[in-house]
């Protein structure tokens, strides 16, 4: 038989946690499925300076058991299993956590949309596991990585997917920016308030940035870009010392001295689950009503009422409500995803004290 919860959180970042503490608090049956990862993308960085209340700062793996010690707090459920599938399309809505047999848990956010669906077909054939009200999605982003020799081993020393968090670490050091895009644009100039030189690598011979952030990028002082270039390998033992580069036209390879290395070449929100289910806009991001985006624009306006917009986490589906990285196309930090976290769950709670399904 299939166990009933009032919200269930799919996701156990700051988002997911957050929005357990107020559904639990709020006296919710909930239960957050926190994935084979549990703690989100913080368990994988070291110092966590900018979020508030910390003002010596906190490591992130510490401040996550934290925010998953505040759920349980007051009764959330925990259940350390990765969500496989969902069926949105009716109420209560139907969760499942089956993994087949010879499913490697890890690889679950990277399958495709045909594979997810392939797994999918076998798993629905049975019951689900859980049966939930509402749902709140927080299964966040993770950086798109280059995947070049040293990149792993050196994540945290010295290479960052955040400039917005470590650029202040990088005081008069020698730092590299991976990509072309805004994202890359933005953290140079992020950098470049702090470090003594930066340096962009591109692999093409214009980036596609908007015109603005490319100009303020190629006249500043501080910052240099490699053409036509790829990054071949991140070097160092402890910390990252060089990057090995090579231009794609000559083939000339040159070691370069490097402290920081931030790679910005986008985000992938794990989001194939909800394929079919929910909107999700051309990057796979979630759209709720206050999405940043055309189409969250586009729902936003079907939703107003009395001139406000009700219930402005709710995605596509009834019910169903997104919150952090994996709806953020713009901000991606701790506090803006746990805000958002805040919001969905004061949205399912209204939502269900007006349409239970019960
Ligand atoms: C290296 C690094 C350092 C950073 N440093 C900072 C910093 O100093 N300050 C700051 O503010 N921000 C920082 N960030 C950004 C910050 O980590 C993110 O903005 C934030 O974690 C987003 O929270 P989230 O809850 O939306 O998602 P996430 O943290 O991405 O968590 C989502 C969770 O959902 C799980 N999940 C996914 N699919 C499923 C599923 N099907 N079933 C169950 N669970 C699932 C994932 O495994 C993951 O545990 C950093 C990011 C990185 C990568």
């Amino acid at each position: 038989m299939s166990n009933k919860v009032q919200v269930a959180v799919i996701g156990s970042g700051p988002a997911g946690y957050t929005a357990a503490i107020y559904a639990s608090r709020a006296q919710l049956q909930t239960t957050v499925f926190a994935g084979y990862q549990s703690g989100g993308q913080l368990m994988f960085t070291t110092d966590v300076e900018n979020f508030p209340g910390f003002p010596e700062g906190i490591m992130g793996p510490k401040m996550m058991m934290q925010f998953r010690a505040q759920a349980e707090r007051f009764g959330t459920t925990m259940v350390d299993m990765q969500v496989t599938a969902v069926d949105l399309t009716t109420r209560p809505f139907k969760i499942w956590t089956t993994l087949p047999e010879g499913v490697d848990p890890q690889k679950l956010t990277d399958l495709t949309p045909a594979q997810q669906q392939e797994l999918e077909a076998n798993i629905t054939a049975n019951d689900p596991e859980y049966l939930a009200d509402t749902v709140i999605i927080s299964t966040g982003a993770s950086p798109v990585k280059p995947g070049v020799p040293g990149e792993t081993a050196l994540s945290a020393k010295g290479v960052s997917y955040c400039a917005v968090c470590d650029a202040a670490f990088f005081k008069d050091k020698e730092t590299f920016v991976l990509g072309g895009g805004d994202s890359a644009m933005e953290d140079a100039l992020a950098l470049a308030k702090f470090a003594k030189r930066v340096t962009v690598i591109h692999r093409r011979d214009a980036f596609k940035a908007s015109k603005i952030m490319q100009e303020r990028v190629l006249n500043h002082e501080k910052i240099k870009v490699l053409w036509n270039t790829t990054l071949e390998e991140i070097m160092g033992e402890q910390q990252v010392t060089n990057v090995r580069v090579k231009n794609k036209e000559t083939g000339e390879e040159q070691v370069l001295p490097a402290q920081g290395v931030f790679i910005a070449i986008g985000h992938r929100p794990q989001t194939t689950l909800f394929i079919n289910q929910i909107n999700l806009d051309g990057h796979g991001y979630v759209v709720t009503r206050q999405s940043a985006t055309v189409d969250g624009v586009v729902q936003a306006q079907a939703a107003l009422t009395g001139g406000l917009v009700a219930y402005p986490t709710m995605t596509s589906v009834e019910g169903v409500f997104a919150a952090g990285d994996n709806v953020d196309v713009r901000y991606k930090q701790a506090i803006t995803a746990a805000g958002q976290g805040c919001a969905a769950a004061l949205d399912a709670e209204r939502w269900l004290e007006r349409n239970s399904s019960e």
